[in-house]
């Protein structure tokens, strides 16, 4: 198959490289004036494989864009009580900023309660009740950081989505459901479509902006794509190993190579949002220090 030549392939690494110096340029100025680096704490519970190494990654890079990080890392049988009272601890601390508690916590957390203790100023991860209320409201909060990337990356392509069809495939509150108000915010016409839609292809066909934040490896196929739309693959999924091969392939919600050939602009699996994601937790790090200090953010 081959691609038009005018399809754009989305670089969400440069995007994101370019993000993270900007983030740093102004962490730089931030300390300049106060005295001090705005700080984000990132708590793991455990030690998830996966988890690991996403800490790990946001540890060096909050380090990289001139901030300070403070670092949890508590066995997988800490009591609830004991974390809630280490993220009431840093509420309090004035030199944190940002509160990231990484998810999945271990069963016997109850991850929703541990959301809540979160200082809603502070929730860079977007995830707390008030910030998806004000987000709803149109106020100004803290925004999930991936649906945030995604929208960075579309704005990339194209600056005005008003009155554009845009379909949201997935309604999860991480992704799904911000990023469809986001859209909206923006003045597009947003479809959200789910496990329960009805004719799922007929629906994608519509969209001029498709977002997939699925789950499900390849779903979107290249005949649902409209020719020129811009598509935003959330999905990272990890394909079973061939057999004698170490780790399966990684592939979005998409079929690429499909819908690439149909597509204006497209991002890739990995490359793609993925790294938008920690790029755009440093960016809310930064607007929350700014604001928890009465600067323009
Ligand atoms: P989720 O499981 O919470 O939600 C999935 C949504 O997809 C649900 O709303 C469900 O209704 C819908 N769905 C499931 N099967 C469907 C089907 N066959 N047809 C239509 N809709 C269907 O998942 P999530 O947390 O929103 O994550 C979605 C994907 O995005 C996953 O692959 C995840 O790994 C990835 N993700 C990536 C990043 C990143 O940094 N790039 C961040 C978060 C999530």
């Amino acid at each position: 198959m081959t691609t038009p030549s005018s399809t754009t392939i989305i670089d969400g690494k440069a995007a994101a490289a370019a993000l993270r110096a900007d983030v740093a340029k102004g962490a730089i100025s931030f300390t300049g004036k106060q005295g001090r680096r705005p700080g984000l704490a990132v708590i793991l519970v455990g030690n998830d494989p996966a988890s690991e190494v996403y800490v790990g990654s946001k540890v060096r890079l909050t380090r990289e864009a001139e901030m300070k990080s403070f670092e949890y890392r508590l066995p997988a049988d800490t009591p609830e009580a004991e974390l809630l009272a280490l993220v009431r601890r840093l509420n309090a601390d004035d030199l944190v900023d940002g509160i990231l508690v990484q998810l999945p916590l271990p069963r016997h957390i109850d991850s929703g309660k541990v959301i809540l203790a979160i200082d809603p100023a502070k929730d860079v991860d977007g995830l707390h009740p008030e910030n998806a209320g004000r987000l709803m409201a149109g106020l100004p909060g803290l925004v999930p950081c991936t649906p945030l990337g995604s929208m960075l990356l579309i704005e990339s392509v194209r600056k005005d989505i008003a009155g554009l069809n845009a379909v949201v495939i997935g309604r999860s509150v991480l992704v799904g459901k911000p990023i469809a108000q986001m859209l909206l915010a923006a003045n597009a016409t947003v479809t959200m479509a789910h496990s329960r839609t009805q004719d799922l292809p007929a629906v994608c066909r519509g969209a001029d902006i498709l977002v997939a934040a699925v789950g499900v490896p390849e779903l979107v196929r290249g005949d649902w794509v409209k020719p020129g739309a811009i598509v935003i693959d959330v999905g990272i999924n990890r394909l079973p190993p061939a057999e004698g091969a170490g780790k399966g392939r990684l592939v979005g919600d998409v079929a690429y190579e499909e819908a690439r050939a149909v597509a204006g602009a497209i991002t890739p699996v990995p490359g793609g949002v993925g790294p938008m994601t920690i790029a755009c937790l440093l960016q809310n790090t930064l607007t929350a220090a700014r604001r928890r200090m009465g600067e323009p953010a």
